[in-house]
């Protein structure tokens, strides 16, 4: 008998762990401290949907059921919002579940998807999942380099990822710009415009990246969802809208309950509540404003935002930075995994929550 262990796939061995935001039970079981707040994780701060909350009160007695493999009522819900028809739509644990399905339906081993640096890390992991490859174009002056993207095509890319506005940089790519560069992308190559903070955008070049489906472009999948201002990022709830022959080439890998119950309920009744996303637009407009004139105050550069979070510069290893804050009970993230060593990435919070990382910002550089 050989004593050889079982051997994972190769492909699988070049995948870094995921970085998540450190959990807020973590720090107060670590550091011991009890008031602790997380600005990592671009979370709702003002939590969920009160009538999210109120739906599930109810649904949890009805948890021995099976979800609908089909999610009807959310895709009627986002149909009638969205003005698509349900055929367009994919419902996803979490958009980061859409990522895979997307990397599982169209990359083969060997081949590629073309991404900003830096962007979300997920994109990557979807495709080395699959033994594909992802070519980094680097942003400029923090943007996706739509013409370098273009340009990085080949008979070998498969995908496309837009992140907008991108994560962990804040920017946006504008609609004349997107125009352009979808001129540019032959049909056979996939666009995916990952649009996860599209509700906190306030510039007037923000993309109608629906009006592409809706006119039938046959190669664009826009990516959104409920983790971010629905503040439902505990349930895992994402879709996508494309034309139906991608949807059905997703659902072909899709699991038969991918999406469970209590999180179908909740999306639903989060999309009606226009209220919530009102005052955490609102709460977000405010918070930005205020950490403009406190981070300027500070003498620290920042990159204008369009999303939740800011993407700080402290001008030395923000490592550091992070661990000191974290012993005064405040989570933010690192810069060093998107490649940028002395950056924080800092979520919008309540007047509060700001007030305290100001507070404790201020301390930790003097
Ligand atoms: C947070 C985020 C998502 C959402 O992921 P979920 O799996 O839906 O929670 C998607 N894309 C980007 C860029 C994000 O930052």
């Amino acid at each position: 008998m050989d004593n050889l262990a079982p051997q994972c796939r190769e492909a699988i061995l070049e995948i870094k762990p995921y970085v998540p935001g450190k959990p807020i039970e973590e720090v107060q079981r670590e550091l011991g401290i009890q008031d602790v707040v997380k600005l990592a994780s671009n979370e709702n701060p003002l939590g969920p949907s009160p009538e999210a909350v109120l739906a599930l009160r109810e649904a949890v007695e009805k948890i021995h059921f099976y979800p609908d493999g089909t999610c009807y009522y959310l895709k009627e819900a986002l149909a009638a919002k969205l003005g698509v028809t349900p055929d367009k739509l994919i419902i996803g644990n979490g958009t980061d579940e859409i990522l895979k399905l997307l990397a599982e339906a169209f990359v083969n081993p060997g081949e590629e998807i073309v991404v900003a640096d830096p962007t979300f890390s997920e994109y990557e992991f979807a495709a080395q999942v699959m033994g594909g490859r992802a070519i980094k174009v680097p942003c400029r002056d923090f943007r996706h380099d739509l013409t370098a993207m273009a340009e990085a095509i080949t008979s070998r890319t498969r995908l496309v990822f837009i992140c907008n506005p991108n994560n962990p940089t804040g920017t946006i790519v504008e609609q004349d710009e997107l125009d352009a560069f979808l001129a540019k992308v032959p049909t056979n190559v996939l666009v995916v415009i990952d649009e996860a903070y599209n509700e906190y955008v306030t510039s007037p070049a923000y993309p109608d990246s629906l009006a592409y489906v809706r006119s039938g472009r046959p190669n664009v999948i826009v990516l959104r969802t409920f983790s971010k201002i629905y503040g439902l990022a505990g349930l895992r709830v994402g879709y996508g809208i494309s034309q139906p022959e991608i949807i059905h080439a997703l659902n072909r890998v899709r699991e038969p309950f991918n999406v469970n119950f209590l999180a179908q309920v909740a999306a639903t009744a989060a999309l009606k509540d226009e209220i919530h996303v009102a005052k955490s637009r609102e709460i977000n407009r405010e918070g930005k404003e205020f950490l403009y004139r406190e981070l300027e105050a500070l003498g620290l550069q920042f990159i204008p935002t369009e999303a939740n979070f800011i993407f700080v510069d402290v001008g030395r290893d923000s490592r550091e930075v992070f661990n000191r804050l974290l012993r005064k009970g405040v989570i933010v993230r690192t810069g060093d995994i998107f490649g940028y060593p002395t950056f924080l990435r800092i979520t919008i919070g309540t007047p509060r929550q700001n007030q305290r990382l100001i507070a404790s910002l201020r301390e930790v550089l003097s």
